[in-house]
């Protein structure tokens, strides 16, 4: 890897929290940006992940690195997956909890998709949350569909989780982990 910090590129600041003690852990020191992710439209989250990371490469010229997050609900055929962010701004989580209303299915999954580029390598790096879809929205943590989303092994959602319970577990932490992982055991390159 380029021996250049790292940028992570993100304005939301809920993953920036998420994600600085997990850096800290490996001992990867990082920088923010104010250059705003780029996204292809895709319905693939890795393909997503990939293209913002090349982008952000040629614009920065440093190693950058970033996420693109889904959210797949079973009984709606996997909607709204990488379009997670414009159903939020559109029909909101209470949305999402009117279209399952009797619906007795209520299996979603988040999966998440680390795009890495120095230049050198290219990588992407994926992490998932399987669970249900509660009733009614519970819970002051976290965001976006954290109210909604009950994670496998939980009684709670996401947002009744206290931060350090859902870092520990999310699908954002599983997949930036193989990345962290990957990324301090590769030798430095010039
Ligand atoms: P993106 O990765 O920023 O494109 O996220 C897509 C959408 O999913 C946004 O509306 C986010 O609010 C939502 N989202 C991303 N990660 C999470 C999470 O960990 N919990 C709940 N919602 C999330």
């Amino acid at each position: 890897m380029s021996k250049d910090s790292i940028v992570l590129v993100t304005q939301n600041k809920h993953k920036l929290a998420e994600l600085t003690p997990l850096f800290e852990e490996y001992g990867m020191p990082f920088e923010t940006t104010s250059l705003e992710k780029f996204e292809i439209r895709s319905s693939d989250v890795e393909k997503i992940a990939e293209a913002a990371a090349r982008h952000a490469f040629m614009t920065l010229g440093r190693p950058v690195v970033l996420d693109d997050t889904g959210f797949f609900v079973s009984s709606l055929k996997d909607f709204p997956g990488a379009y997670a962010a414009f159903a939020l701004k559109s029909i909101g989580y209470q949305g999402i909890l009117k279209l399952l209303e009797n619906v007795e299915d209520r299996r979603a999954r988040f999966v998440t998709a680390v795009g890495f580029c120095d230049g050198i390598h290219l990588r992407t790096f994926v992490g998932e949350m399987h669970g249900t879809i509660s009733q009614e929205p519970s819970g002051n943590e976290g965001f976006g569909y954290d109210p909604i989303f009950i994670p496998e092994g939980f009684t709670k959602t996401y947002a009744d989780l206290t931060f350090k319970e859902k870092i520990s577990i999310s699908h954002r932490s599983k997949a930036f982990r193989k990345f962290l992982e990957w990324g301090t055991s590769i030798p430095d390159n010039p």
